[in-house]
């Protein structure tokens, strides 16, 4: 399974976070299906332009003079700050992360290949992939080629070069507009840089072969990137599919526009964090909702999640501190619900009725033991640290508990004083005797007080 990564020249925010946290959920759901899982996830740190489309600026350059950094320092930052909020929201590490940037070599024999073939050309600007010559370029996913070479031939301005609106760039010259570009390496064109899709390619084949199972993206990757993958790759190989099946997650959106840097309606985790909420609240209300579904983030939304969310550890909480003797919790799934719940994540990873499932568990009348069981169960796919806040629960709860005592303790141990003081010597046996046989606390007096001694 490969999933297209960030590229890291800024922040990343929650829109992201959904994408990394739906293709999370279809990884453990394979894990827990019994399918044995490669998980190759690629940073790209280099190439991608503002626009998919090869125009504008590097977005890494570009990052760096909005942060007045090196390119290096951007990199290692944002991606740090990427990989540290895939660990809040509890995302298995991919077995493999690669960066662009290390894979230069690969990049360059994929690009020779090609140019070996004819499906790409050399240009005094770049090396560009010849899309005429990949006959069902124009038709991928469901594409219209008319529409297709209209929305090329609107976006692309520069290119002298180029032969067909819809070619890529495989390799950059540091020429021209690229010039003073700061990220560049040796090649057999000039010196130069990669171009943005290559690097899936050659990454992917790589560490996964030149065919293999699942890859996912974004919708945004539907029209320009994913083609490009499958061109590229499937022309360098002569093997075709590259691969079996193609995911891709629908948006997340904020006052029904698309959440993006570029809108300025972006929400980080950190701000989520900072107003209370827990990264499993919005792990649980992006459960709700199908991928191919877009979902509008609202506060009302968030708030709910959460409600539910921490009803449910409080629900389990509760069975949890029923079971009298802890050691006999059964390691038993109730096949009646795993069946359900695993009909639900069958048809097409459909997690808002898995969801349902585990709620109809913790509903059901069955021995808490066994509920809390099957749904320990179901959280391996689900990723929401159940077992880990019930745990933590019930050590609040405990604390809470002997604070309290602790308390009334101090409470008892000052009437005392106070009958003592009043010559209330009833009263004040009283209290001793209490805190003998309750707490099994003896008090000594002394000529200054007391002090006090478990028995
Ligand atoms: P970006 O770095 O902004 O180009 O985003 C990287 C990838 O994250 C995109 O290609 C999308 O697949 C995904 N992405 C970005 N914004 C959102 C969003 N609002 N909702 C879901 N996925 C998103
Ligand atoms: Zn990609």
């Amino acid at each position: 399974m490969y999933t297209c990564g960030p590229t890291v020249y800024d922040y990343t925010h929650i829109g992201h976070a959904r994408k990394y946290i739906l293709d999370d959920l279809i990884k453990r759901s394979l894990l827990y299906l019994g399918y044995k899982v490669k998980h190759v996830m690629n940073i790209t740190d280099v190439g991608h332009l503002t626009s998919d489309q090869d125009e504008g600026y590097d977005k890494i350059e570009a990052g760096a003079n909005k942060y007045n950094k090196s390119v290096w320092e951007i990199i290692k930052f944002f991606t740090e700050d990427f990989l540290n909020n895939l660990s809040l929201l509890n995302i298995l590490k991919p077995n493999i992360i690669c960066k662009a940037t290390d894979h230069i070599k690969e990049q360059i024999r994929q690009i020779q290949k090609l140019l070996n073939k004819k499906y790409a050309y050399d240009t005094p600007e770049a090396v560009y992939f010849d899309t005429k010559k990949f006959k069902r370029y124009f038709k991928l996913f469901g594409q219209n080629p008319t529409e297709k070479l209209i929305a090329a031939r609107e976006e692309v301005n520069t290119g002298n070069f180029k032969k067909n609106p819809t070619d890529f760039v495989l390799w950059f010259k540091a020429v021209g507009r690229f010039e003073n570009h700061i990220m560049r390496w040796e090649s057999p064109w000039g010196v130069g840089f990669p171009g943005w899709h290559i690097e899936c390619s050659a990454m992917s084949m790589k560490y996964l072969g030149e065919q293999f199972d699942i890859h996912t993206g974004g919708i945004d990757h539907i029209s320009v990137h994913h083609p490009n993958e499958i061109a590229q790759s499937e022309c360098a190989t002569c093997k075709t599919p590259f691969v079996k099946y193609w995911i891709h997650h629908n948006f997340l959106l904020v006052e029904n526009e698309k959440m993006s840097k570029s809108k300025g309606n972006v929400y980080r985790l950190v701000d989520l964090i900072e107003k209370g909420y827990d990264p499993m609240h919005l792990r649980y209300y992006f459960l709700q909702t199908s991928y191919r579904n877009t979902l509008n983030f609202t506060f009302t939304g968030l708030e709910q999640a959460k409600n539910s969310y921490e009803r449910l550890i409080n629900l389990l909480t509760n069975m949890y501190i029923q079971i009298k003797n802890k050691k006999y919790i059964r390691n038993i799934v109730l096949k009646k619900y795993k069946t359900k719940f695993t009909e639900a994540i069958e048809e097409d990873f459909n997690f808002p009725k898995a969801i349902s499932i585990v709620w109809e568990t913790v509903k059901s009348d069955l021995a808490p033991d066994l509920v809390i069981s099957t749904v320990i169960n179901f959280d391996k796919v689900l990723g929401l640290k159940i077992k880990q806040k019930i745990i933590d629960n019930v050590a609040k709860i405990k604390q809470a508990h002997k604070l309290i005592k602790k308390e009334r303790l101090e409470n008892l141990l000052k009437d005392r004083m106070l009958a003592k003081q009043e010559k209330n010597w009833k009263k004040a046996d009283e209290i001793r005797n209490m805190l003998k046989n309750r707490y099994n606390i003896e008090i000594i007096d002394t000529e200054s007080g007391y002090y006090v001694k478990l028995k």
